[in-house]
């Protein structure tokens, strides 16, 4: 059986890695996209874990070598998302869970929207999205003010999505996107529904 996509987006700050890892145990076993960034590492964030950090030349040398499923560049750099651990992921039937920006969303449904289930995450105010990416500390002002300033674009995408997650009560939030992933598992592929109108045709004796 083929797997599913579970595409999660919201700005910066909305609470998505919190979410994932706090729902994390509920969810079964799952496999999370570990995107490529030309972003600096933030402290604390572990190559091959949080993200592949890598030069600017290196991303466009993928680029050119067309190893992105979708790419984008969100705040000024490049973010990417490699296309063969996902195929791998999906053939072995997994549920492959992305946390990228609007734009990869929409090129990830342009190409795959059979698989596709989305969830755009966001605290409940735009004040609290800002305080929020304040209390974290990892990023210094200009940088919050400018994904606060992309937030309020982000936030115009919101109805391009199968689910919302206010991210108010962490909790809540965590429970919803539970329930959203077990959804997701369930969506059938037009392969996988191809091959089932086969064979339930084919059964007449
Ligand atoms: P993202 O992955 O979307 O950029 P994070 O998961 O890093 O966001 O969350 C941003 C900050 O908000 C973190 O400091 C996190 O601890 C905090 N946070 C996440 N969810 C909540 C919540 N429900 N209530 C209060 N703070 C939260
Ligand atoms: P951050 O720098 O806070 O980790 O991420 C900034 C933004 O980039 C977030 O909105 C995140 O979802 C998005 N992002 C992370 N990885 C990818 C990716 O592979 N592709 C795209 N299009 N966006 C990504």
């Amino acid at each position: 059986m083929q797997g599913a996509i579970l595409v999660l987006s919201g700005p910066s700050g909305a609470g998505k890695s919190t979410i994932i890892n706090h729902a994390s145990d509920k969810i079964g076993s799952y496999y999370f996209s570990i995107s490529t960034t030309t972003r600096p590492p933030r402290e604390g964030e572990v190559d091959g874990v949080d993200y592949y950090f890598v030069s600017h030349s290196e991303f466009e040398e993928d680029i050119k070598a067309g190893n992105f499923l979708e790419y984008a560049t969100v705040h000024e750099n490049y973010y990417g998302t490699s296309l063969k651990p996902v195929n791998e992921a999906l053939n072995a039937g997994k549920l492959v869970i992305f946390d990228i920006d609007v734009q990869g969303h929409r090129l990830v449904q342009a190409k795959m929207a059979d698989l596709v289930t989305s969830a755009f995450i966001t605290p409940p105010t735009l004040s609290e999205l800002e305080r929020r990416l304040y209390a974290r500390s990892t990023d210094k002002t200009e940088v919050i003010q400018k994904r606060v300033e992309n937030a309020k674009e982000e936030i115009k995408a919101i109805s391009e999505f199968d689910y919302i997650i206010i991210n108010d009560i962490l909790e809540n939030a965590s429970h919803r996107f539970a329930t959203i992933a077990q959804a997701a598992r369930l969506k059938q592929s037009h392969k996988e529904l191809a091959k089932f109108t086969l064979n339930w045709r084919n059964s007449q004796q």
